[in-house]
């Protein structure tokens, strides 16, 4: 089966890439490394032939945002008689407070692209989709656990994107509901690394969320941990979120495309999530024993935005897609820390 996986070389991108290939799926990657290093790649080619496994691999270095590069990526696997069968598409921009600054790029990139990807997948009769969307949908509300049916109120350019291209999903699914198989995945708080270390997160400058300024504290490229906020209406006044292991997350798309695979036709929104929520502190506990050390953190002031508390109900994804997330919060912390110890500046 031959997937096209935008974004394959980004934090998420590469652990489903790597899942997919050691599974015996025909990977073509499209990215441009707008946010990612072309390393990635070749950490994964290194990883699969270490281990002796057969893949097959194309990647091709574009913008979702230019129609012909996608329209070439499926022009050419037909001239060869190797169609994509299934579009994972995660090429995208994520950062909230960027999308504050330049909400215009954030529309370009995001609901363009994925209208861009649209519009050939139709026209090459390729009908089969998984997206990345976001718990932040969800907006400000602190009534957990979130089921999918959640009043949908994002706060932020970032979370008005993902509504749109959800939107655009209903749209397209309802304009003939024989046609389109799409599953759009809600990810809560995506953590940690693939355990080999060879992959996993390195944000570019300095980290926005509590994991990876976490692990860079603990390996001395921070000074402190500044938590925002201890006088939050939670059991130790710090915020509450789902805290998802990578695997567990690029497991959740291993099992979509089984799902989709299964129907005729369907769209499908999905919260991925552990279903736990966890305190900062807590997390800060957690990380200390399993890693062994101290984090020395300070107490902030409340991160504007920020909710109390945020976690998933994942009982849709356990039934429709048969999956569970397996990872324990010490093995976060492990495999964390251990891709952050094997490479202390990512992949520079
Ligand atoms: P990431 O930035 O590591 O990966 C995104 C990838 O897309 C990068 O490799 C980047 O180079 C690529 N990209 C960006 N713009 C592009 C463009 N115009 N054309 C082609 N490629 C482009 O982010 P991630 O954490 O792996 O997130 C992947 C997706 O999941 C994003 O769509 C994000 O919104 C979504 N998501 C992430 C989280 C999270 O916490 N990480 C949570 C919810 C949803
Ligand atoms: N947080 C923190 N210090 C940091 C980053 C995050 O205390 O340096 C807190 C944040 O206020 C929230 C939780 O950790 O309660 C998770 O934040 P993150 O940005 O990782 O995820 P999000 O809030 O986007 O779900």
């Amino acid at each position: 089966m031959r997937v096209l996986l935008t974004g394959g070389s980004g934090f998420i991108g590469s652990h489903i890439a790597l899942l997919l290939l050691e599974r015996g799926f025909d990977v073509v990657i499209l990215d441009s490394y707008a946010n990612s290093s072309p390393n990635v790649i070749n950490r994964i080619n290194t990883y699969l032939d270490k281990n002796d496994l057969r893949y097959k691999i194309e990647i091709i270095n574009g913008d979702i945002r230019d129609k012909k590069i996608i329209d070439n990526i499926f022009l050419e696997s037909i001239k060869q008689s190797k169609n994509i069968d299934i579009v994972i598409h995660l090429a995208g921009l994520k950062s909230v407070s960027e999308s504050l600054n330049n909400p215009l790029h954030y529309w370009d990139v995001n609901v363009l692209g994925t209208l861009n990807l649209l519009l050939t997948m139709k026209e090459y009769e390729c009908y089969s989709l998984v997206f990345s969307s976001s718990a932040t949908i969800y907006g400000l509300s602190d009534s957990v656990p979130i089921s999918e049916d959640h009043k949908i109120s994002p706060i932020n350019p970032y979370g008005e994107t993902k509504v749109a291209i959800e939107k655009m999903f209903f749209d397209l699914y309802n304009s003939n509901t024989n046609l389109w198989k799409i599953c759009s995945l809600r990810y809560f708080n995506p953590v940690g690394a693939h355990p080999s270390g060879v992959i996993g997160e390195d944000p570019v400058g300095t980290p926005n969320n509590l994991f990876p300024f976490l692990t860079q504290v603990a390996i001395g490229r921070q000074k402190l941990l500044n938590v925002f906020g201890d006088d939050w209406d939670t059991k130790d006044g710090s915020g509450i979120r789902d805290y998802i292991h990578i695997i567990d997350l690029a497991e959740g798309h291993l099992a979509s495309i089984d799902y989709l695979n299964s129907k005729e036709s369907c769209l499908e929104f999905i919260n991925l999530g552990s279903g736990n929520g966890y305190s900062v502190f807590q997390i800060i506990t957690q990380f200390e024993s399993s890693i062994g050390c101290q984090i020395p953190f300070s107490i902030q002031s409340r991160r504007e935005g920020d909710v109390a508390k945020c976690y998933a109900d994942i009982s849709k994804a356990k039934k429709l897609l048969g999956w569970t997330p397996k990872r324990t919060l010490d093995q976060i912390c492990l495999d964390g820390w251990n891709w952050q110890i094997k490479n202390p500046n990512g992949y520079r």
